[in-house]
């Protein structure tokens, strides 16, 4: 089956993806840094990436009944892709480092869900919503996120998986970043204005 997707020139044109060199969040050199909220900030690109999404994950015939996300970095995508399907949203967050889900939400016992993601690197925080999602009795059924950059086609295997965008940058420690080599000034992430 084919899919619409996000094209990495649309993220580009959003200011969502930056070209020159920067210093990540793990203090690692890229020459590329992408940002999802910066994609998002335009409420009809959101609704957008929603329903493409919802359209992926409509086709990989699991039939939720509840879509998840862990905030913050999930909420807007995965409140859109749970509009496109129809289907109640809640969230996950993080307390004192521990994944839970948001107080006052519960999952109905056996309830079909899927989680969704703005970015899936390592999938580590993925598998912890999982987890929680299962000790309070749910099953997930499918992940699915807008940006995939795993390197892998199905880093949750078994369950199936959806993405919108798969992208792999290089990333380098500062000692070794050719850029820095180059001389290239270093920028700080999202400092250029969203148009
Ligand atoms: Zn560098």
């Amino acid at each position: 089956m084919s899919h619409e997707k996000l094209t990495l020139d649309e993220m580009t044109r959003a200011g969502a993806h930056q070209k020159g060199h920067f210093r990540l969040s793990s203090g690692l050199h890229s020459g590329d840094y992408l940002q999802c909220a910066l994609y998002l900030a335009d409420p009809r690109r959101a609704e957008r990436a929603g329903r493409l999404l919802a359209g992926g994950i409509r086709d990989l015939g699991v039939e939720p009944g509840l879509v998840v996300s862990p905030a913050l970095g999930g909420l807007i995508i995965g409140h859109e892709v749970a509009r496109a399907l129809g289907l109640p949203f809640i969230f996950t967050e993080r307390q004192g480092g521990e994944m839970t889900l948001r107080r006052g939400f519960a999952v109905a016992p056996g309830e079909r869900i899927v989680v969704v993601e703005d970015v899936v690197t390592t999938g580590k925080s993925s598998r912890e919503v999982i987890r929680v999602l299962e000790e309070a009795g749910g099953r997930v059924v499918a992940m699915a996120s807008m940006v995939n950059r795993s390197g892998r086609d199905d880093p949750f295997e078994p369950l199936p998986f959806h993405a919108l965008l798969a992208v792999d940058f290089p990333t380098w420690d500062p000692g070794e970043c050719p850029l820095c080599a180059q001389g290239v000034p270093i920028e700080k992430p999202g400092s250029r204005p969203v148009s």
